[in-house]
């Protein structure tokens, strides 16, 4: 399975509303082409949240699905909160990267947990957004988790009652991400942070908080 977690890769084209903030070219169509993978192979995009620099590549320049096939499973709670948005960055990012989706009938809403597959659980983890989402993998005997926007910065392990400055419902955000990482070290799962300088690691308890400890590069 491939897996693309890294932020930079979610922020789109030059065209797409993140790079006006953030002027990083995100880089998925190449990578997925390195790794031998076509677009129209893809059946099913799992998109975590609906934060500009996640969605980036939902469709292409001309408009259309850059996963001609695929799915997009949003949360139905990101779903509203974007298409009822009167913030006017926030009615651009629905109408450029949300919304031809709509138009194109590609969209499934979730809201509870969803099983993907036997190995691939999508669950509901709230409070960076309303609708934000976790993908947990249980796979021959390993376990990770591909945990978006959950945890933004180690700084949050070592003082978990720290709110991310993106976190829409910093209160909710709190409790959902203490949730979170007690079943992380429970369960041992390896895991993906968007926005961590390294893709991937494991996460221990250290005194009162946790303890980032990346993977091998
Ligand atoms: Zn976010």
């Amino acid at each position: 399975m491939g897996v693309a977690s890294c932020w930079t890769r979610g922020v789109g084209p030059t065209s797409a509303p993140a790079f006006g903030w953030s002027g990083v070219a995100g880089s998925l169509p190449t990578e997925l082409a390195d790794m031998g993978v076509d677009p129209r192979s893809v059946e099913l995009v799992l998109i975590s949240h609906v934060h500009d620099d996640h969605i980036g590549w939902n469709v292409t320049d001309a408009g259309a699905p850059t996963f001609p096939n695929a799915r997009y499973v949003i949360h139905r709670a990101d779903w509203d909160l974007m298409a009822n948005a009167t913030d006017e960055e926030d009615r651009e990012i629905f109408t450029t990267t949300l919304e031809p989706l709509e138009h194109a009938g590609v969209v499934q809403l979730s809201e509870a947990a969803f099983a993907v597959t036997d190995e691939l659980r999508l669950e509901h983890a709230s409070g960076h957004t309303p609708g934000h989402q976790v993908l947990a993998i249980d796979s021959d005997g390993e376990r990770a988790l591909l945990c978006a926007d959950l945890v933004n910065h180690p700084v949050q392990l070592l003082q978990p009652g720290l709110a991310g400055a993106s976190d829409m419902d910093p209160v909710g955000a709190n409790a959902t991400r203490s949730a979170w990482l007690e079943r992380i070290v429970r369960d041992g799962r390896t895991v993906a942070p968007a926005h961590f300088a390294q893709p991937f690691g494991t996460i221990a308890r250290d005194g009162g908080g946790y303890r980032w400890a990346p993977l091998p590069g």
